[in-house]
């Protein structure tokens, strides 16, 4: 990276704007692209089908092998995550997908993953649904874990939906040379790049920060030539590109991405600070809190504590379901680290899948910090909870308290 991580973000993949006579990047929508002659096409096909780039001059041939629009973001991530190159996809779980049918072509089909992992991942990872095997272990379980057929590690850290704070250098040592992929999703490369720290590869759900405002879906992996040109290869088969027009609006994410994820961390701290102060809470989640970190990675890892919180209620499923629905600034919905701040019950939603002995508890709620300020952020919290806590104790009162921690 020539300049700061600030300016690279406002600037990556933008390059050639200026001799190409614009401000904003083009968006190319073209799904088919006019071949110059049959030998060069054939030529042009033979090298994106294998995984290779598009040089410049060469025709793209066809959307699904090569967009100009995607290859911009890509090398802007690339650039931030200080990898060689990087790949894009429909979605997270598309770039996921992408990785584990990669293992499956090398004969490593065996992955060991730490718990947590967002739902959906633990999901396609504990089904088999594309031909991998797992074994789900701990941060120290990873060595023991590893078999002559395992093909790569994973983790995420900060967790999904704990925010527990993972060593990514502990797990490299641990997996003795076996390839590591961190999710990076919740981190940006803003506060936490993998790649630095010895990480194979680094996951991102592009939908989610990123993107920041929750209008595309989008999945990216950055990483050294070779695991890319295998991904490139894989997608050019099984067809998970991403669309051009999404490409654009993640792009334009990026120059905002370092104020956005400083703005929305320095809110979530003072709203964590406030939520573990309110009678109605066991226990708030934020690596901000105190014995949060208790082996310094804010310091040695991370730059800072994120902007996503979890928040573990008293009165279990039933104060769960009450704040949720009578929040009225917060948004009850799924995904996370857009402008505007969401609230979601994991057990219920995003981590339906993961089996019962891994399953968030039911009093838990996943709270993603957006750009509001903190002040009304802890006013619509401190209401929809201060309403639950007087139900809960009135209900104790007359002897009708919902069972505390009941499932769904
Ligand atoms: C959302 C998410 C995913 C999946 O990404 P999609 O874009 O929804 O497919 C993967 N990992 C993490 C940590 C996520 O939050």
């Amino acid at each position: 990276m020539e300049h700061s991580f600030d300016t690279t973000a406002v600037h990556a993949g933008r390059a050639d704007l200026t001799a190409l006579g614009v401000h904003a990047p083009p968006i190319d929508l073209s799904s088919t692209n006019p071949l110059p002659s049959i030998v060069d096409g054939g030529d042009s096909y033979e090298t994106l089908a294998s995984g290779g780039r598009c040089a410049a001059g060469q025709s793209p041939v066809y959307q699904r092998l090569w967009n100009p629009t995607v290859a911009r973001l890509e090398d802007a991530i690339a650039e931030l995550e200080g990898t060689e190159e990087a790949i894009a996809f429909a979605s997270g779980m598309a770039a996921l997908s992408a990785v584990l049918l990669t293992l499956v072509q090398r004969g490593t089909p065996h992955m060991v993953a730490v718990r947590p992992l967002y739902g959906g991942s633990d999901h396609l990872l504990g089904t088999g649904t594309l031909g991998t095997t797992v074994t789900f272990t701990t941060p120290d379980g990873v060595a023991a874990s590893l078999r002559p057929d395992t093909g790569l590690v994973i983790l995420e850290t900060p967790a999904n939906p704990t925010l527990d704070l993972v060593d990514i250098r502990r797990v490299v040592a641990g997996a003795a040379g076996v390839p590591v992929m961190v999710d990076n999703t919740f981190a940006t490369p803003v506060l936490q790049r993998p790649a630095e720290l010895g990480a194979a590869l680094v996951l991102h759900s592009a939908t989610k920060f990123i993107g920041g405002h929750s209008d595309a879906l989008g999945g990216l992996v950055a990483a050294d030539s070779g695991w890319i040109e295998a991904l490139r290869r894989v997608r050019a088969i099984t067809g998970g590109i991403l669309n051009p027009v999404a490409a654009y609006l993640l792009h334009r994410g990026l120059p905002t991405l370092p104020i956005r994820v400083r703005a929305q961390q320095a809110t979530a701290t003072q709203v964590a600070a406030a939520l573990a102060e309110h009678p109605a809470v066991a226990r708030v989640m934020h690596p901000s809190r105190p014995g949060a970190d208790p082996t310094h990675l804010l310091d040695s890892q991370m730059a800072g504590p994120g902007s996503i919180l979890a928040v573990e209620l008293l009165g279990g499923f039933h104060a769960a379901r009450r704040v949720a629905e009578s929040l009225t600034l917060i948004t009850h919905a799924v995904s996370l680290g857009g402008v505007d701040s969401l609230i979601q019950h994991p057990a219920a939603l995003t981590h339906r899948p993961v089996p019962p002995e891994a399953r968030p508890s039911a009093g838990l709620l996943r709270l993603s910090v957006g750009l509001e300020s903190a002040e009304d952020l802890v006013a619509d919290l401190d209401r929809a909870l201060s309403a639950t806590h007087r139900h809960r104790t009135t209900a104790r009162a007359v002897g009708t308290a919902p069972p505390v921690g009941v499932a769904r």
